[in-house]
């Protein structure tokens, strides 16, 4: 009988894309990937430390790990267990901790781990690390969308952030893989890819090609898929990024954008890169190029200094932005980061009140642009079925919600659909019929 691995991933997109690798790795051993919780020889935990308490997080990940599979070898690896080495080996059970660095080798020893009888920890400094491996995941087991790593690492100095320090400096995709890369992701079948990184805009390949590069490229490829680029940092998102993005048939008008505060005093404190006056001019330039584009903001409440003014001094200032929706985190001390011994902590309770505020501020924009886009024609990818609606979900290139009205039966690929009304947190929609191949983006 071949041998049991079970994966469990916390965190970003970029560590469910590397554990889709790993997998990967393990079954061309000749693995079986069994669910977390089944009977397995071994367990992978692919940590973060973005998440609030990572470590009783992955004590318990590791707790329900074991209780369907008692002697499995338990494996943590991620931003946490670069981090904290020691803390993760001392949890029982773990029999190995890999670094960052080291993530993507735990296939090749996974027959050693099954004889170490001792916690061992593989960790290494990131300091110097130029290395970049690739990857590239679905996103659950459907086959619609995928995430292509394209970068990792940060060269940043944000004071509220650990990531630096877990993945190590700025890294890229060579520039000639890309295309190899989403034509693989083609043939697999998906519809979808998302560009990923830690640092996407600063994406810069060994030979020099900058991400302005990148997209263009996509764009003359013409593969028949639409593509997203997921998270981008304002300072790096350059009018001729947003141009092509508007004159391209590919790219889907669909930005994410962190701002984490719209106070000056507090990006400054956090170190960010660009101010209100230049986030403002990003969204403006969105907007005046694609009027019906889909803008997500980061947000973080309760910075140290954040006082009752500045908080009301960033709610003008996303109250001037057409943003779409809202990603709130409340802020949260990190070990090892310049802000969390800054003075001037705000009360826990203050922060949860300011995160309601900006969560219910965010579905009411949510709501309107949903209501804006009654009445539209959009292209939507047929993700999941609801057999008591007889309803397929999906989103619109502009990342729209909906439910549309189609039998069980249908083909998978893009569909063209008119969006109806709105119904509770999603847009009802009818299919005016599949989109052959290209799914061009509507205006
Ligand atoms: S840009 Fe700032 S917040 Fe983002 S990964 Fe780099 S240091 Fe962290």
């Amino acid at each position: 009988m071949s041998k049991r691995v079970a994966f469990h991933t916390l965190g970003c997109k970029l560590n469910y894309s590397e554990t889709s690798s790993i997998s990967a790795d393990f079954v061309a051993r000749g693995y079986q990937v069994v669910p977390l919780g089944a009977e397995a020889e071994l367990i992978v935990i692919n940590t973060c430390t973005v998440t609030e308490n990572a470590d009783a997080e992955c004590r318990k990940i590791v707790r329900r790990g074991l209780k369907g599979a008692p002697d499995a070898a338990v494996v943590v690896t991620g931003c946490y267990a670069q981090l904290q080495p020691e803390d993760v080996a001392s949890i029982d059970g773990v029999r190995a901790v890999f670094g960052t660095a080291e993530k993507s080798g735990i296939a090749d020893l996974a027959d050693e781990i099954l004889s170490w009888d001792t916690p061992q920890i593989h960790t290494s400094d990131l300091s110097e690390d130029t290395s970049f491996v690739g990857s590239a995941t679905a996103e659950g087991d459907s086959r619609t969308r995928a995430f292509l790593k394209l970068q990792d690492g940060c060269d940043y100095t944000c004071t509220f952030c650990t990531i630096p320090l877990a993945r190590g400096p700025a890294r890229a995709m060579e520039f000639e893989r890309i295309a190899e890369a989403i034509d693989g992701l083609v043939r697999d079948g998906f519809h979808e890819i998302v560009l990923s990184g830690i640092n996407l805009g600063e994406y810069k390949a060994p030979s020099g090609e900058r991400f302005a590069d990148v997209v263009r490229l996509i764009d003359v490829l013409q593969p028949p898929v639409r593509v997203r680029i997921s998270s981008i940092e304002p300072n790096t998102l350059s009018n001729e990024i947003i141009d092509l993005v508007a004159n391209s048939t590919v790219f889907v008008p669909h930005f994410h954008v962190p701002l984490q505060s719209g106070s000056v005093e507090i990006l400054k404190r956090m170190r960010r890169r660009y101010n209100p006056e230049k986030y403002q001019q990003v969204a403006q330039r969105i907007f005046e190029r694609m009027p019906h584009a889909a803008l997500g903001i980061d947000v973080i409440v309760g910075f140290p200094g954040e006082t009752d003014d500045l908080f009301e001094e960033s709610w003008r200032f996303l109250e001037s932005i057409p943003f779409t929706y809202l990603h709130v985190f409340t802020y949260s001390e990190r070990e090892n980061t310049p802000a969390a011994s800054y003075a001037d902590v705000v009360p826990m309770s203050v922060r949860k009140a300011r995160t309601a505020r900006l969560r219910a501020f965010s579905e009411q924009r949510r709501a309107e642009h949903h209501a804006r886009n009654v009445g539209s024609t959009r292209i939507v990818i047929p993700e999941t079925f609801d057999a008591q609606s007889g309803t397929w979900s999906g989103w619109t290139e502009n990342y729209v919600r909906v439910a549309m009205h189609a039998p069980e039966l249908i083909v998978r690929g893009p569909h063209r659909v008119a969006l109806t009304e709105v119904h509770a947190d999603v847009v009802a929609a009818t299919s005016l019929g599949h989109v052959a191949r290209t799914p061009q983006v509507q205006v």
